[in-house]
């Protein structure tokens, strides 16, 4: 097959390669994929395929080439050239992925796998409350689906459903409905190994199971986590569960004047959720987060000017907003949700100051008779959080800084003073969304910066790994990261000299010999790598 030309000037290339040797390699992809499901142009990559919130330069992180396959076939022989070639690729779903670093590869020069055209729902079952899905379904697909079809079932949406149901449960994503720790859901993986061989996980290893969906572990160990957050496999198919369409669900709110009222409220929160009372997650957002989801920072600020307490007490009163907003839903048969709601708002009427609003709907509501703002609660995706990047301009971009905590006053004030303290030094404005789970919660720090101004991006890129160490130091870890970060998060997973590292090492370099699966997702790297990356 003849080698195609490629612009060298401006074309990023592989590790390793040449310009002459790459050309060759993609005539091979071609070969299997046909020449329009690879895409190597240069100006295309550039618009489509760079982190779009880069806090550091783009160009670090650049691919070299996009491969779409069309079939689980044609996944398996991009393997095959991968490993023939050594060609690191960087496997996404739709690569949406804002603030993680979109859909750009962690090694520069990565070609980028995206499943976009997998994007079947290859079964829904009401009984089992279930689905199986492929990799490129959208959440907008997935409820199209079901709400088309005349299922009686929902899914659980995030903030914004352009992204895949698939690489968002994988990456532990969050919605908000009693579903909404999606990694939670997932029941029965299909994985595609690096030396193409296919595997199903848990009851899936029988090939005529009954209960692929239904019942998790298998027998023996149990390997879906092993294949989330990842670089172990590429997952071609995902089995998920649906929650029943409830009789009816009330959506609830409450408001809290003073930054100072969040111990109270997570004291108040944790037995709600530790006894099951509330079956979401309990989403608390700090008042300057909503405000910047709905107004630009130069309506309350000059450029560079902190948010002060006047200045926080202004915006609070003129958006009729609290320091914290709280939210949360609650499902079910109508007397469940009704008793639900009377003990939920006892306890919120404990705190001081505490202002409670409910919606109530009937579960069939159509989508038309739902608040917007409610929409993601009843599994309706939607694209409702996304202007937040607008705070600071056009050229917004965010970063979020997630760790895990326990559901206790002490460690919440804790996280929003050592939060508060580093923002102020490194000029930014805090902001922050908490979500309470049953025994933990995610504290996430909204970082708002200008990507097109090189002192902000630098001064974030510092203030997250300010807040990164600082964390560590104190016993939390990060749930998920940017890209740039995962070296630096998974480095606080020390204990016993870092022996979660050196497991998940002895397992990449038996399963991806060649460490062509995405090297240094989560801070793994394949062997011949790991000295480049600070890891020899
Ligand atoms: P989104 O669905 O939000 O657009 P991505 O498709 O970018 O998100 O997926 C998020 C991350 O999940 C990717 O960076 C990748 O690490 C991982 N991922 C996505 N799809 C797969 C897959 N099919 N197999 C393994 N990992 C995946």
């Amino acid at each position: 097959m003849g080698a195609r030309a490629l612009d060298t000037a401006t074309t990023v290339l592989p590790p390793g390669k040449s310009a002459v040797a790459f050309s060759r390699v993609l005539s091979r992809f071609e070969g299997e994929l046909g020449s329009d499901q690879v895409v190597s142009d240069a100006v295309i990559l550039a618009a489509d395929y760079l982190d779009p919130y880069p806090f550091y330069d783009a160009d670090e992180t650049a691919p070299s080439a996009v491969l779409r396959p069309g079939s689980v076939e044609e996944l398996r022989e991009i393997l095959a050239i991968a490993n023939e070639e050594r060609i690191p690729l960087w496997t996404v779903s739709q690569g949406r992925n804002h603030g993680y670093g979109g859909p750009a590869p962690r090694v520069r020069g990565g070609v980028i796998v995206e499943l976009r055209r997998l994007n079947r729902v290859l079964d829904v079952d009401e009984r089992s409350g279930s689905c199986l899905i492929e990799p490129g379904v959208r959440f907008f697909d997935l409820a199209d689906h079901l709400r088309n079809n005349g299922y009686r079932l929902w899914p659980s949406v995030p903030a914004n459903g352009w992204g895949s149901v698939l690489g968002n449960a994988l990456e532990r994503g969050m919605g908000a409905t009693p579903y909404g720790e999606h990694g939670e859901r997932v029941c029965g993986l299909e994985v595609m190994l690096a030396n193409g061989e296919l595997m199903r996980t848990g009851m899936g290893g029988m090939g005529n199971s009954k209960t692929w969906r239904m019942y998790r572990p298998g027998f023996g160990p149990s390997a879906d986590g092993l294949f989330m957050q990842s670089n172990f496999g590429i997952v071609t198919k995902l089995g998920l569960w649906l929650m029943p369409t409830p009789e009816s669900f009330r959506i609830c709110e409450v408001k809290l004047k003073r930054e100072e009222d969040l111990g109270p409220l997570i004291e108040a929160v944790a037995p709600l959720k530790l006894n099951e009372v509330i079956q979401t997650q309990v989403i608390c957002h700090h008042g300057v987060e909503i405000t910047a989801v709905v107004t630009q920072r130069d309506r309350w600020l000059k450029p560079g000017e902190p948010i002060t307490s006047e200045v926080m007490e202004r915006m609070l009163s003129e958006m009729g907003l609290g320091a914290w907003n709280v939210k949360f839903g609650l499902y079910g048969p109508n007397d469940l949700v009704e008793a639900r709601w009377r003990i939920a708002k006892a306890a919120f009427e404990k705190i001081e100051g505490a202002e409670i609003t409910c919606r109530k709907y009937a579960g069939d509501a159509s989508v038309e008779e739902i608040a917007e703002r409610d929409r993601v609660h009843a599994g309706i995706p939607w694209m409702s959080d996304i202007s937040i990047v607008n705070w600071k301009g056009p050229q917004g971009a965010h970063l979020g800084f997630s760790p895990v905590a326990p559901v206790r006053a002490e460690d919440a004030l804790k996280l929003m003073g050592m939060a508060k303290a580093r923002c102020a030094e490194f000029g930014f404005d805090y902001m922050a969304g908490i979500g309470v789970s049953t025994r933990h919660m995610t504290p996430i720090t909204m970082l708002l910066f200008d990507r097109s101004d090189p002192d902000e991006r630098r001064r974030a890129h510092a203030l997250f790994s300010a807040l990164v160490q600082d964390a560590g130091r104190e016993g939390y870890g990060e749930y998920r990261t940017h890209l740039q970060m995962m070296d630096l998060v998974a480095s606080q997973y020390d204990f016993n000299d870092h022996a979660q590292r050196r497991f998940n090492e002895t397992l990449k370099d038996a399963l991806d010999p060649n460490g062509i699966l995405s090297p240094g997702k989560q801070g793994i790297w394949p062997r011949a790598m790991r000295e480049a990356a600070g890891r020899g």
